[in-house]
């Protein structure tokens, strides 16, 4: 998505609002007082209310937006602005694009996000034919230091890191000749190079049954 196809589809708060709503009711709504999850929905309040006991749930309630001020469309532009580029906004930058008078605020909505984001990243395993293998790579950890709102330069140390490829095989049905295509691929820093941290890593990388590893001098 560009920022003329984004613009185009969330032009509003409302239109925000709405996304979310249709979001939100693809997983579903589960009351906090009583855990039913048929709702009325109140437009006027966006809101939602419990069948059973009526207790009422804010749109955002539940969500990374909860106890955030900040409206719908801001949260937009900015998982616009995290995703769109591959180097990434400063929360600094991201509160003068919007122009925003407090930075908290911000930092807390990207703080979150970022999060979120890592998470899903986590959450996502690889399937089919895997290639895998460990290697040392120079890894630099950033800090990023909140009182002086600079991104720190982080230290930079030689770690050992997994590398897993999915390796799907493609021939050319003209020449018939066979080459691999990778699809995903992942990287994990290890804590340590024995066997057993490996094994979890990986096990938690893959998508279980049906998946055959290639791997060359590997141990674990
Ligand atoms: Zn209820």
């Amino acid at each position: 998505m560009n920022i003329f196809s984004f613009t185009a589809h969330f032009d509003s708060e409302e239109s925000c609002r709405n996304h979310f709503k249709t979001e939100r009711d693809k997983i579903g709504v589960a009351c906090k007082r009583c855990g039913h999850t048929h709702h009325y929905w109140i437009k006027s309040q966006w809101s939602y209310e419990c069948k059973q006991c009526r207790s009422r749930t804010s749109l955002r309630s539940g969500t990374i937006m909860q106890s955030s001020n900040l409206s719908f469309l801001i949260w937009y532009k900015t998982i616009f602005l995290l995703s769109t580029t591959k180097k990434g906004f400063s929360s600094k930058e991201i509160q003068r694009q919007l122009g925003l008078k407090r930075y908290e605020p911000v930092w807390s909505m990207v703080h979150k996000l970022r999060k979120a984001m890592g998470k899903r990243d986590d959450r996502y395993t690889l399937e089919g034919m895997i290639e895998m293998d460990e290697g040392y790579f120079t890894i630099e950890a950033s800090e990023h230091d909140h009182q002086t709102q600079k991104a720190g330069r982080g230290s930079k140390t030689k770690s050992n890191v997994m590398v897993m490829a999915e390796s799907t095989i493609l021939e050319d049905i003209e020449t018939g000749k066979v080459d691999r295509q990778c699809r995903y691929f992942k990287a994990k820093v290890l804590d340590d190079h024995k066997a057993e941290g490996t094994d979890d890593t990986f096990k938690n990388s893959i998508d279980g049954e049906q998946t055959i590893v290639f791997t060359d001098k590997s141990t674990s």
